[in-house]
């Protein structure tokens, strides 16, 4: 006998109410409730929570959790709440995501990739000039982060006629993608791109992997994209870069504080486009079948979907 799974962390109610219809459509057979709305014994009882940035206090109201279905893909803020404790923590890895987020680098890369960024600034001043096609094969795109999201995104762009490399912490093997791994091979797979995607989670490690150091391998005409976290980008450093003309435009779509403050000064930066943490949203609907396929498998078989790993950080 299975007793309800409880569903919690930082909703508003409108987001809870759409979630717990989705997730009860995924698994009719499940009992999903908001934790408020379990019995004591049921909180005692839980092996299972679903969860969005939980605080400390509502996974301790469930003692005896085995594993928790977090419902986001990054899970940098939930490190400090289960690193001493005992239960699992499995992050979502929804391929629909990794094809949002795809769409996403190709969407950006492309604009870049076409000058929009100039003829947008050139638009501002009513000014007429164009500037020499370079075929996709000739643009470098190099991606920090091989993982779900970033090898999605690299097969996209090779799709897509472009020259691309991947860095990661392990090296890899993929068909048409220049792979590097390691600290001492960031240099070689920044150095000559034309475009640089940010894909790492963030850890302990790849906080300000964009600092100065790194933004000066890179040539004037090279444009960043961060879709990852805003900690990865040194934002001092990127600014100082942008304004040396050591670099040339970058999108930035997660930030160090969300919401942007309005007097952040990338708000009003020529050479910055601000997108308000949109790349690649979280779908109800397919992240739900596959918290519903993570917890039929456990119901069935006793296993737990892989895990985070704490000392890593993802
Ligand atoms: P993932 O599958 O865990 O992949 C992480 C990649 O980063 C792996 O290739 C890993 O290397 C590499 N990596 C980690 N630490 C590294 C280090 N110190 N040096 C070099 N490489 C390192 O994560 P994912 O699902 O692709 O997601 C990536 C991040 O995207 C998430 O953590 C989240 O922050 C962000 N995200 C953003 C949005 C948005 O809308 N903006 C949406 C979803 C996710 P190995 O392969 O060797 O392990």
């Amino acid at each position: 006998m299975t007793g309800p799974i409880p569903v919690f962390g930082e909703f508003s109610d409108q987001e809870l109410d759409h979630w717990l219809t989705m997730l009860r459509k995924a698994m009719p057979e499940e009992q999903i409730l908001p934790l408020n709305e379990l019995s004591l014994s049921e909180q005692q009882q839980a092996q299972i929570a679903i969860v969005a940035n939980p605080n400390p206090q509502m996974l301790a109201q469930c003692p005896n959790l085995i594993w928790v279905h977090c419902l986001w893909a990054g899970v940098e803020k939930l490190i400090p709440t289960f690193a001493d404790s005992p239960i699992k923590l499995v992050r979502l890895v929804d391929p629909a995501l990794a094809n949002t987020m795809a769409e996403a680098v190709l969407t950006w890369c492309l604009y870049l990739h076409r000058n929009m960024h100039l003829y947008r600034q050139q638009q501002m001043v009513s000014h007429w000039q164009s500037h020499a096609y370079v075929p996709s094969d000739q643009r470098t795109v190099t991606i920090l982060g091989l993982g779900e999201l970033g090898q999605a995104a690299a097969h996209v762009l090779v799709q897509h006629g472009f020259t691309v490399r991947g860095w990661s912490l392990n090296k890899k093997q993929l068909d048409h993608i220049e792979c590097f791994a390691g600290n001492t091979e960031l240099g070689p797979a920044l150095k000559n791109s034309d475009i640089v995607v940010c894909l790492l989670p963030l850890t302990a490690d790849t906080k300000n992997t964009l600092n100065a150091r790194n933004l000066s391998l890179l040539k004037p005409s090279t444009c960043i994209i961060n879709f990852a976290r805003g900690g990865i980008v040194d934002d001092n450093a990127l600014l100082t870069a942008l304004e040396q003309q050591k670099i040339a435009h970058a999108v930035l779509d997660v930030f160090d504080q969300e919401p942007l403050p309005s007097n952040h000064p990338y708000w009003q930066h020529p050479n910055v486009t601000v997108l308000p943490h949109i790349s690649a949203q979280t779908r109800a609907d397919t992240a739900s079948l596959i918290v519903a396929q993570n917890i039929q498998r456990f119901r069935d078989t006793g296993s737990i979907p892989a895990s985070v790993d704490f000392n890593r950080g993802y």
